[in-house]
């Protein structure tokens, strides 16, 4: 149901007028003065719906602007009035120049062109995306309230997961160490990262609207800030942390692998270790070798070194070493080490410390390469 409708060569919009104009213009339309609906040019009448005063069409003509709610037509009023209480040249149901779209407000001042959609109905994401692409063709900032976001939340949320891990699939292995958590945010940072597109959460029926950090927004308000560019740049800033976020986790990601790497071989199979064992177990079950000083010597070593390599990783895993934090599952009494995914400075650490358990381990194995030599040796 539109406000907005051509009579005697000019536009009106509805609740512009006083509720004596309304009456006057309601009279006159009886009389035979024709209306005629901006959004098709089909014949219209005048109506109040629960105190707003609108347009409808006299005939169902298919025309995709005659089945706007009650609540579509006062938030559409609403925000067209605070755009205009802010002195913005404001319009309702504004057609683009060749017709390709009508939206809900319009609202331009120096140089700067919003339009805000207001959308109660489900439609699907291909129009969501197709038609906000005509606004961001001709250069202007749209901003859409989404109902609930259109029950499609989880969808949305989809985008934005497979566009900040791009190369995540089933198939590939996920990188360790990262808090998936400190990805999380709302669907209004969903759909403008991955998707460059500015909305915020609607509740018609109570007329506010939410997003990430506010469970509820008077409609008011937001306009204002949207007004101010306040809320665009809150958008442009989630987006420039998250983009940095997930630029820090490509950057960590081969040392957090190879980390986990020397976890498998240090903790969890304890390669080393085993290793080291089985030479103790051949020199003990030698005499020859058992009452060698050198053999000795070189074996404590060895098996220095061992403890030393697993005490070195314990100590950088640990939270006060500053690479890591470790987090408990909710419901869970074991806790898990996370990657402090903060800086390049934390990252350029971790890739020594990873660099310095590679050098180690070659050593070892030169270490271990020699003891054969030693126990080869003494075997003639
Ligand atoms: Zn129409
Ligand atoms: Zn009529």
């Amino acid at each position: 149901m539109p406000l907005k409708a051509i009579i005697d060569g000019e536009t009106i919009i509805g609740p512009d007028l006083s509720k004596v104009e309304w009456a006057e213009l309601k009279a006159r339309h009886k009389n035979g003065l024709p209306v005629r609906m901006c959004c098709c040019g089909a014949p219209g009448h005048l109506r109040t719906t629960k105190g707003t005063q609108h347009f409808y069409h006299a005939a169902d003509t298919g025309c995709p602007h005659d089945n706007e709610s009650k609540e579509h037509l006062e938030i559409k009023y609403l925000i067209y009035r605070i755009c205009q209480a802010g002195q913005w040249e404001t319009s309702v149901e504004f057609p683009s120049a060749d017709r390709t779209w009508i939206c809900d407000v319009f609202a331009q001042k120096d140089g700067r062109k919003i339009v805000f959609e207001i959308q109660l109905s489900p439609i699907p994401s291909s129009d969501l995306l197709s038609r906000d692409m005509k606004y961001q063709d001709e250069g202007i900032e749209s901003y859409w309230l989404l109902d609930n976001y259109l029950d499609r939340a989880k969808e949305f949320e989809s985008w934005y997961d497979s566009h900040i891990y791009p190369d995540d699939d089933r198939h590939k292995e996920r990188i360790p160490y990262i808090d998936r958590s400190f990805f999380f945010t709302g669907t209004e940072n969903h759909l403008f990262i991955a998707k460059n597109i500015r909305t915020v959460g609607l509740r018609a029926k109570k007329q506010t609207l939410f997003s990430t950090n506010n469970p509820e927004i008077p409609l008011a308000v937001w306009v204002r800030e949207v007004l101010k560019g306040n809320y665009r740049n809150y958008l442009l800033e989630s987006a420039a942390i998250f983009q940095r976020k997930h630029a820090l986790r490509s950057q960590a990601s081969p040392a957090l692998l190879r980390l986990r790497d020397f976890y498998q071989k240090i903790i969890r199979d304890e390669t080393y270790q085993e290793k080291v064992r089985k030479y103790y177990r051949k020199i003990a079950g030698t005499d020859r070798l058992r009452n060698d000083s050198v053999v000795q010597q070189k074996f404590r070593e060895i098996s220095f070194e061992t403890d030393w390599f697993k005490r070195e990783y314990e100590t950088i895993m640990s939270e006060s070493y500053g690479l890591f934090s470790w987090k408990k599952l909710t419901g869970h009494s074991t806790s898990y080490p996370v990657f402090r995914l903060e800086s390049e400075a934390k990252i350029k650490k971790l890739d020594e410390c990873v660099r310095k358990f590679s050098q180690w381990e070659h050593s070892f194995d030169e270490a271990l390469n020699n003891l054969d030599r030693e126990i080869a040796a003494r075997g003639k």
